[in-house]
């Protein structure tokens, strides 16, 4: 609970906004719940119990997750189609953005700024502790600016640092 509100927060900093009224005004839990369906209706996603609850393990987590972390948090309530099936629908709207790795597994974390209908905006840094293993979007950190020579269209880019991360540095 503490991760997921810390989490929120961050969301917050990145432009989210958070009714942090509802912070004493409601359980935390609701709280939570009430941020979730948020996001679903923020990028016109119909609410299931499966979305909400693959929203909240993205919410719990502050790295990228991979599919099978996702099906081992939701202790294998869903099949590995319907979480395929959620994480495509979730690229599409603009909710979570890939983030590639450098042993091949795909992970997945949240869009922060406002990527709506799959038109993914955002342009930063990805880095790979090589102690924790963990891969976290550097929001604030821009992929610098690469000259492509003529012909070659960029539309997606993938910037991946490796080294130690703040957590393990300490
Ligand atoms: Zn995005
Ligand atoms: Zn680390
Ligand atoms: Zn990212």
């Amino acid at each position: 609970m503490v991760l997921w509100l810390a989490y929120l927060e961050k969301r917050n900093e990145c432009g989210t906004p958070l009714d942090k009224l509802s912070f004493f005004n409601k359980p935390l839990y609701l709280t939570v719940e009430s941020q979730i369906k948020k996001i679903l209706k923020d990028h016109s996603l119909r609410l299931t119990q499966g979305r909400m609850d693959v929203v909240s393990v993205f919410l719990s987590k502050d790295f990228a997750v991979s599919h099978s972390d996702i099906e081992s948090e939701v202790e294998n309530q869903y099949d590995r189609v319907t979480i395929y099936r959620t994480l495509k629908s979730f690229l599409d709207r603009g909710l979570i953005h890939k983030v590639l790795d450098d042993n091949g597994t795909t992970r997945y974390a949240l869009c922060a700024e406002a990527c709506a209908n799959g038109d993914h905006h955002h342009n930063h840094i990805h880095f790979k502790c090589m102690t924790c293993g963990q891969t976290s979007c550097l929001e604030h950190v821009d992929i610098p600016d690469v000259k492509l020579p003529k012909g070659f269209a960029p539309k997606e880019s993938n910037y991946l640092i490796s080294g130690i991360c703040d957590r393990c540095n300490n």
